[in-house]
């Protein structure tokens, strides 16, 4: 489970653009010596996890971009079945580990920042918790140092990195927020995390924009960016704002592997700007 060992950070920053970061990560968990449980994929010998039985799926919704996501999302799902991986295994693993997911993930907390995150900071996360439904008593708030990113999510957790968030505009730090939240309502991060053990994936696996692994997260960060700019037109125009500042820090696009390149995620913020948020729409 060497390879488990070196991504087990990758996908949990939502908001980390390109390789650089998750090369960091990599480096950065090839370099420590914490011990990261393993995790035996399940096998017929095995007995089967007792896991709730999956929900059944949601009906269609009636706004056409969530349905359009549904239907993606449904369409990945067929796509991971023929590669051997359906939702309910996914579920199922993600139930039977679910102590181990939480054990090695407390590594973030582990090494949070000394300092605090500041009292406004956490009164926006708090807002926008609230906006989104959020439990803020289920969610672990830490401060985090981590190098091109300013916020990343897991399943309960939200790691801020308040010097580099404050870099960016006000609208811009509120769609970050309202951005990781919607990977904390999807559970975006236990999902990569059994998908990344049941796939049994090699490093080039990873590195390859057309694996299904990698088709499946650009969806989730896309999905994430959806739903945050859907939600109120400032998320829209934080979402534009952040990604162009981004762009114009990096000098360069990604190369589009786990997330999608910014000027697409720029395109669909406007699209929803124009289309959903327009002075007479009554679709948002
Ligand atoms: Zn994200």
């Amino acid at each position: 489970m060497q390879l488990h060992k070196k991504i087990i950070l990758i996908f949990s920053f939502g908001l980390c653009i390109g390789a650089g970061t998750i090369y960091w990560f990599r480096h950065q968990t090839n370099n420590n010596n914490v011990v990261t449980p393993t995790m035996p994929i399940p096998t017929e010998q095995q007995s089967e996890p007792v896991a709730p039985k999956p929900k059944p799926e949601p009906a269609q919704h009636t706004h056409p971009l969530i349905q359009s996501l549904q239907q993606e999302d449904q369409r990945l799902w067929k796509e991971l079945e023929r590669c051997g991986v359906d939702k309910a295994a996914c579920i199922s693993y993600k139930t039977k580990y679910r102590n181990e997911y939480k054990q090695i993930r407390k590594e973030f907390e582990d090494k949070a920042l000394k300092k605090p995150i500041s009292k406004k900071t956490l009164q926006t996360i708090y807002r926008i918790f609230d906006e989104f439904n959020i439990d803020k008593n289920a969610i672990a708030i830490i401060p985090f140092n981590n190098p091109g990113c300013p916020a990343g999510a897991t399943d309960h957790q939200l790691l801020i990195d308040e010097r580099q968030l404050l870099q960016f505009p006000e609208e811009a730090q509120d769609y970050t927020i309202a951005h990781e939240v919607q990977h904390i309502v999807h559970q975006d991060d236990s999902t990569s995390f059994a998908l990344e053990n049941l796939l049994n994936l090699t490093e080039e696996d990873f590195d390859n924009p057309n694996h299904i692994f990698n088709k499946r997260s650009r969806f989730e960060e896309k999905r994430a960016d959806a739903l945050a700019s859907l939600k109120k037109a400032k998320y829209a125009r934080g979402n534009i704002l952040f990604m162009k500042k981004l762009l114009s820090k990096k000098k360069k696009e990604s190369a589009g592997i786990t997330h999608p390149k910014e000027k697409t995620r720029i395109a669909l913020a406007e699209t929803i700007l124009k289309k959903y948020h327009a002075p007479n729409s009554t679709l948002a």
